[in-house]
């Protein structure tokens, strides 16, 4: 059943794209980036970029920068986020709401630990996760006392979870989906040595930052139970979610390398230009129930809703993209083909070595 929320009127939100620097800009994160920026600038909101560093030993610099390049490759621009030369220096942050590195914020999200614990929401535990693993309920909560006064670095928090009604995620492209409490497991929140996790920062930070949308991933799905129980126990006010459909590869499975180039990077590499590749990253899930194929980046802040996400996977379709850059290519006037090619024919001409007629040879 589709959601009620879908006619209700948006004005002013705030969403983020919130990668985990540890790898390249993947064309889906590249279009998960794409919708969230469409859907602020569609309805004049906010669009924060919020790096999720907390996994410290997969982070890397050298992909935080990727990122960055790959989103001003692509032309989406954040209003509020980290500093795209100075992305690791929280004193260069834009916006109101930061720090935007969410280890940055690790003080904020164990307070709110520690709120859960005297709420009676959330526990301390000293199990191996092996032993709780599967059962789903530890027999730590019957132990508090006991278990109090031994130190953070051997024991974990873990949020509780309740006898109650299924849990409903309203999401705005799959409609009413229901989780049965049964099913989802009493989760860690805080590791022992007290590191927060996903499930829990990701809670405390959207709400502190005041998202009003979570656009992201379908892959996330299965999260938002937790996330929202959450919510509920710290009074937060839940945010309207929308999981976007995954990108399959033309065999019908998850996109991956075995279907070829998966990150931005490989398609720039290749030459495709960004115009194209955001218009053909936009058609992969939404369309504007025309027959119409080609936007231009302003064409799309205009006209982009998530009523129009499909609720299926989208299959990537090289052949397509490689038709939507042609037809950019011929959009060019044969300076910008010029320009544009230059750094492809490095094997021939150096740009420092164009003169005028090598110039106008080559035109
Ligand atoms: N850091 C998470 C990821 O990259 C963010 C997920 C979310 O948007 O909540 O998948």
């Amino acid at each position: 059943m589709a959601s009620n929320n879908n006619s209700v009127k948006i004005s002013n939100p705030r969403v983020r794209f919130a990668p985990s620097p540890t790898g390249e800009l993947h064309i889906g994160s590249a279009r998960t980036a794409l919708f969230n920026y469409l859907f602020a600038k569609r309805y004049g909101g906010t669009f924060v970029l919020r790096i999720e560093d907390t996994d410290k030993v997969r982070n890397t610099q050298e992909s935080l920068k990727n990122l960055v390049d790959g989103m001003n490759w692509l032309g989406i621009h954040w209003d509020e986020g980290v500093d795209e030369n100075n992305p690791l220096d929280s004193s260069k942050d834009r916006g109101d709401f930061g720090p935007y590195l969410q280890s940055a914020r690790w003080q904020n999200q164990l307070n709110a630990a520690v709120k859960l614990i005297e709420l009676g929401h959330a526990y301390d535990c000293d199990c191996p996760p092996q032993e709780t693993f599967g059962t789903g309920k530890c027999k730590c909560y019957d132990r508090q006392k006991e278990l109090h006064d031994i130190p953070h670095e051997e024991k974990s928090i873990k949020f509780r979870i309740n006898p109650g009604p299924p849990v409903v995620v309203h999401d705005l492209i799959r409609g009413e989906v229901m989780f049965r409490r049964e099913d989802i497991q009493d989760f860690v929140i805080v590791r022992p040595g007290g590191l927060p996790t996903y499930n829990f920062a990701v809670v405390i930070d959207d709400a502190a930052m005041e998202m009003t949308h979570i656009i992201r991933g379908e892959d996330h799905l299965s999260n938002t139970p937790k996330q929202i129980l959450v919510y509920e126990a710290l009074q937060l006010k839940v945010p309207e979610f929308a999981h976007i459909p995954l990108i399959h590869g033309p065999d019908g499975s998850k996109m991956s390398k075995r279907h070829g180039a998966v990150t931005v990077h490989e398609y720039k590499n290749e030459g495709f230009l960004p115009e194209a590749f955001v218009n053909y990253l936009a058609r992969l899930g939404w369309n504007d129930d025309t027959d119409r194929e080609i936007y231009s980046l302003a064409d799309l802040e205009e006209l982009f809703n998530l009523k129009q996400v499909s609720s299926s996977p989208a299959c990537f379709d090289r052949e397509k993209l490689l038709w939507f850059n042609g037809k950019y290519i011929r959009e060019l006037s044969d300076e910008e083909l010029f320009e544009k090619s230059l750094p492809f024919l490095g094997k021939y001409v150096k740009p420092d070595d164009l003169n005028e007629s090598t110039r106008k040879w080559l035109l």
